[in-house]
């Protein structure tokens, strides 16, 4: 997933011919005043953090300058400032416009009715998840076709706009549509579309690109995502690997058993904190490598679920008994082996021996992986 800070995204629109205020990213104090001094810009100006997080105009990350002091003001304080976890570096500095009404339009993959699908609201400016499922027109678009005509006049409908703003709408929905397929997207939003003097103009812009598309995206590829340190190291080396908020980790092999292993340990109290999947290898090394991954996670107990086909069990427990030596004693954690299939017992006597508790039956190994994880838990807090 691929999140498009608001200036690409409308970096894309104007692309299309959706329309935008000018504006201009600027990274420093200095690019403001020159902003402003060479004429590109001029007051009274919107100031945007360009961070990811939304909700930004309630949160005092989308502010209004009318003097050249103010200007200043405001972007000293909102460069660096942190907002929901992220450093801001970079504002869209930005016309104010006169904002009449604010409308909503999105178009995202619906992927249980496995098409797009475009949202539209005449309540826009606020988040759409607080919109009440009658405020929002939902209408699945014709992969091949597009937006037929008569939904597009159904969209006009909805919003009751009049000219100029009602005879814009047919064209920007079609940008619209067309910026979604050809930009590879998987959401392209628009909140507020705001009419403005009449006319439509998109004030937001928020753009997911698809990440299976990243290699037909060269432009995007220094843009940082959601990964954390540690799942950025596993996608370099292929390591399916993902941080959740608990503190047991889990081995498997496979999606399926992987989530699987999730679910036994959620029945059972127990909350994983990060998993990775082995997927089908026969390489002892590989599972070294995640191992030591998985150590640097500090998990306080992990939980290694094991099927064995392509993937032997025994390969499986030579990696894991290497990997084990590597880590530093204080930060050894204790671990729970659940292994069934291609060489099970050889796999079993490798761990038994390295002390490893091995077991067969899944609920039985679940139950031990939360105990140890809730004894752990009890010592640490003890001292
Ligand atoms: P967020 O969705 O993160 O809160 P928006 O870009 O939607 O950020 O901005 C929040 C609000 O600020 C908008 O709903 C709109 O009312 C106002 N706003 C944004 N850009 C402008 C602009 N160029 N001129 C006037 N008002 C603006
Ligand atoms: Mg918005």
């Amino acid at each position: 997933m691929v999140k498009l800070a608001e200036w690409r995204g409308k970096e894309i629109f104007r692309r299309y011919r959706i329309p935008i205020p000018t504006g201009r990213v600027i990274r420093s104090l200095d690019d403001a005043d020159a902003a402003v001094r060479s004429g590109a810009l001029s007051l009274p100006l919107v100031v945007k953090a360009q961070v990811l997080a939304g909700g930004r105009g309630k949160g005092g990350a989308v502010k209004f300058a009318s003097t050249p002091e103010e200007l200043r003001t405001v972007v000293a304080g909102m460069l660096g400032m942190e907002f929901k976890g992220e450093v801001v570096k970079e504002l869209l500095l930005e016309p104010k416009v006169s904002v009449g009404r604010e409308l909503y339009l999105s178009i995202a993959l619906d992927r249980s009715a496995r098409v797009p699908v475009l949202i539209a609201s005449g309540q826009g400016g606020v988040e759409i998840e607080s919109l009440a499922d009658d405020q929002l027109l939902r209408i699945p678009i014709h992969p091949f076709a597009g937006l037929a005509a008569y939904e597009k006049r159904r969209v006009g409908q909805s919003f009751g706009l009049a000219p100029p703003a009602s005879k814009e709408l047919g064209g920007l929905l079609d940008s619209l549509w067309q910026a979604f397929q050809r930009e590879d997207a998987e959401l392209v939003e628009i909140n507020p579309l705001a009419v403005v003097e009449g006319h439509l103009v998109a004030l937001d812009a928020k753009v997911i690109i698809e990440d299976d598309a990243g290699f037909r995206h060269p432009e995007y590829a220094d843009i940082r995502d959601d990964r954390t340190p540690l799942e950025e190291i596993a996608r370099e080396k292929e390591i399916a690997f993902v941080q959740l908020d608990g503190d047991i980790g889990v081995i498997a092999n496979g999606a399926g058993l992987t989530m699987a292993t999730l679910d036994v340990l959620g029945q059972f109290g127990g909350k994983p904190g990060v998993f990775l999947d082995l997927g089908g290898t026969d390489d002892a090394g590989k599972v070294t490598e995640a191992f030591l991954l998985m150590a640097k996670a500090h998990p306080s107990v992990v939980f290694l679920n094991i099927f064995g086909g392509v993937t032997r069990c025994d390969t499986v427990a030579r990696g894991l008994v290497a990997a084990m030596t590597q880590v530093p004693e204080a930060e050894r954690f204790p671990l729970v082996a659940r292994i069934r299939g291609n060489n099970e017992d050889a796999g079993r006597d490798i761990l038994r021996s390295a002390g490893v508790t091995a077991l067969s039956d899944l609920k039985a190994s679940a139950q031990a992986v939360v105990a140890a994880e809730k004894s752990r838990q009890a010592g640490r807090t003890a001292s």
